[in-house]
């Protein structure tokens, strides 16, 4: 591991890190064009898997010391965040309270299920209602609590906020690690972006660890200009919280989104996700979803195609999970594979 003169915070230990890093020969060469590394955060893990693990490491940590004994946060009906949340909170013998968007129809599938095994609690808000009302939704949810004698701690949207940026800040020093031991100089650096903050981490990590690539979010959600201000504010929250986080100064950072893939909108995904998604799997043995990592890869492979990335050497996607997020959308799946 690379040593900088960083002043890490402290975190729990929740996943196995480092996590894998290789390439997609047969992708690539295929493609005819940049080879395509994966840094394997779905392999963090199996209940607490995926990027958001990278993030709760710290979060949990200061939740604890600073004596909070009760979780509260909120996402889509099938975050991977809330259900990496509730097993986190199992694991620790924390209670959970999750507030999702949306109203469950039917029975509970994929990480809806999962975090009703977890024992979490969970209040689902319409969706208009909770887009309007999310921050009164959890601070009338941590009052409920703080009557009854806990002491509720808030963690947002995808553990995205200041604390939230080490996780991928922490991320990059493994990167840094991956790509001295493969040789490679990667010119890219992409990922899903959502909340925010795995772009936020890896546009800092990318500078502090000179990793001299450039980061790019993909876009799943929202358009550019939200993602260029949420990236911003995470990391002016950083700085304020951690004004001695690095005994030297940072450049100017750069911000890149792409914003050209989201398609229908969050968690709507096209046949020609779920064909990416399918060929992926079968071409390299590697599950992505339709929710994050199917539908920014396959606007990577667009993007190739088209002729963006020509002359680029190396690309590397960070896998960052949603495996279970698969499940809700069987039917395009079968759709697209037929019967067989
Ligand atoms: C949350 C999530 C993302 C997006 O990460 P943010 O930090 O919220 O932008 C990407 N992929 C998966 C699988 C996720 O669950």
């Amino acid at each position: 591991m690379v040593s900088l003169p960083v002043n890490w915070p402290q975190r729990l230990s929740l996943a196995s890190f480092p996590t894998p890093f290789h390439s997609l020969d047969r992708l690539s060469s295929a493609l005819k064009g940049p080879r395509i590394w994966l840094k394997r955060d779905d392999l963090s893990g199996f209940l607490l898997s995926g990027n958001k693990v990278r993030k709760l490491e710290f979060t949990l940590f200061n939740a604890r010391q600073q004596g909070y004994n009760l979780l509260i946060t909120c996402g889509g009906l099938q975050s991977n965040h809330c259900r990496a949340t509730a097993f986190a909170g199992a694991q620790l013998g924390i209670p959970v309270h999750l507030v999702l968007r949306g109203l469950a129809e039917g029975l509970a599938d994929a990480n809806l299920l999962l975090n009703y095994l977890a024992g979490a609690r969970i209040s689902c808000v319409p969706e208009q209602q909770y887009r309007q009302e999310l921050d009164t939704l959890l601070e009338s949810t941590a009052e409920h609590y703080r009557e009854k004698g806990y002491k509720p701690y808030i963690i947002p949207t995808g553990a995205s906020n200041g604390i939230g940026v080490w996780g991928y800040l922490a991320a990059c020093q493994e990167l840094k690690a991956d790509f001295q031991r493969h040789n490679i100089q990667p010119e890219w650096i992409v990922t899903a972006t959502g909340s925010g903050g795995t772009q936020a981490g890896l546009s800092l990590g990318n500078q502090v660890f000179a990793l001299s690539s450039k980061v790019l979010g993909m876009a799943v959600c929202d358009d550019e200009d939200y993602f260029q201000a949420k990236v911003k504010s995470d990391l002016k929250e950083f700085s304020e919280q951690f004004p001695k986080a690095f005994s030297f100064v940072l450049p100017e950072l750069e911000v890149a989104t792409n914003d050209q893939y989201v398609g229908e909108g969050y968690g709507l995904a096209s046949a020609a996700v779920m064909q990416t998604i399918c060929d992926v799997a079968r071409q390299e043995g590697v599950l992505f979803d339709p929710v994050y990592t199917g539908k920014a890869f396959h606007g990577l492979l667009e993007d190739i195609k088209a002729g963006r990335y020509r002359g680029v050497g190396d690309i590397v996607f960070i896998h960052t999970g949603g495996t279970f997020g698969l499940f809700p959308y069987k039917q395009q799946l079968v759709d697209i594979m037929g019967t067989g």
